[in-house]
């Protein structure tokens, strides 16, 4: 384990947050903090780079698989289908055709896919083997090793996206400063991370699923991410709900909690699920997750 001395955004002091257990995988607890100046919260201690891989070895963790079996598995890889157009049309919004578009942690490939099919130089880097060889054998499409993203050419991108990627790299400002380098003048950073702020986080507390400790190693609010970004020259444009997040966070949250996902859990799960999203949109204009567009100053 590493323990964080200081706030990894601003190196400020911190306060314990609230203890979660390690639902998918090892069974352990661990404290989320959260910065006293900035009000970042973070996973420390946490596993270090080199010892963090066996947390992600779990039949349950399905963020790179295509094999979905249970109930939320399958919801859950129909949404993604979903979601996957919602965010190649993000792009389209932003950016002209035939641009070059980078994806960070790009899974297996399919939102690469898409944007290719859609028109623009995309490609993608990610860390695990297991997720590059889904890419090639299920969607036929070469994802590089994420140390290959030096390799891309100072100033070439028009835009970088990282989907629910940045609360898992234990070197952030590094990364960000990486980014940066690579975009063009007024690129675009495309961040979606989970929000603690959000109605389902504060309804579930240590159950809250998108604590997802210790792979989660930050727990971004639009205030936090806000100021990290300021720092390493990005400026906010834009904030946007993801609105299908609530449900599937409420649900897996509801099953983490009593230990089974049954009808009393599912009708619970849909019910705060949709309720989170009312509550964004009524009051609080915080969602389950948010896709924060930066823009490159400088
Ligand atoms: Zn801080």
């Amino acid at each position: 384990m590493e323990e964080l001395k200081g706030c990894p955004a601003c190196e400020s002091n911190f306060n314990a947050f609230i203890t979660c257990k390690d639902f998918t995988v090892s069974g352990e607890y661990f404290t989320v903090n959260q910065c006293v100046e900035c009000g970042l919260k973070f996973t420390s201690p946490r596993p270090a780079e080199a010892e963090i891989g066996r947390y992600y070895q779990s039949q349950d963790y399905i963020s790179h698989s295509n094999k979905n079996n249970d109930g939320i598995g399958k919801l859950y890889a129909a949404v993604r289908q979903f979601a996957v157009y919602q965010k190649v049309k993000l792009i389209m919004y932003l950016v002209p055709r035939g641009s070059q578009i980078v994806d960070l942690g790009a899974g297996n490939g399919y939102f690469v896919k898409q944007l290719k099919a859609s028109g623009y130089n995309a490609s993608g880097f990610e860390p695990s083997d297991d997720a590059r060889k889904v890419a090639q054998t299920d969607f036929d499409i070469e994802i590089e090793a994420l140390e290959r993203f030096q390799e891309v050419e100072m100033q070439s991108v028009k835009c970088i996206t990282l989907w629910h990627v940045l609360e898992h790299i234990h070197s952030l400002k590094k990364t960000l400063s990486d980014i940066h380098s690579k975009l063009t003048a007024g690129g675009y950073l495309i961040i979606a991370v989970p929000n603690p702020e959000s109605y389902d986080a504060k309804h579930y507390k240590e159950y809250w699923a998108a604590y997802d400790v210790p792979r989660h190693l930050y727990h971004f609010s639009a205030g936090s991410i806000t100021k990290l970004l300021a720092q390493s020259g990005f400026q906010l444009k834009e904030k946007k709900p993801m609105l299908f997040d609530s449900t599937y966070v409420a649900l897996l949250s509801e099953k983490y909690k009593s230990g089974k996902l049954s009808l009393p859990q599912l009708l619970k799960g849909l019910w705060f699920g949709f309720i989170s999203n009312v509550n964004g949109f009524l009051f609080t204009k915080n969602f389950s997750s948010h896709i924060y567009i930066f823009k490159k100053q400088n």
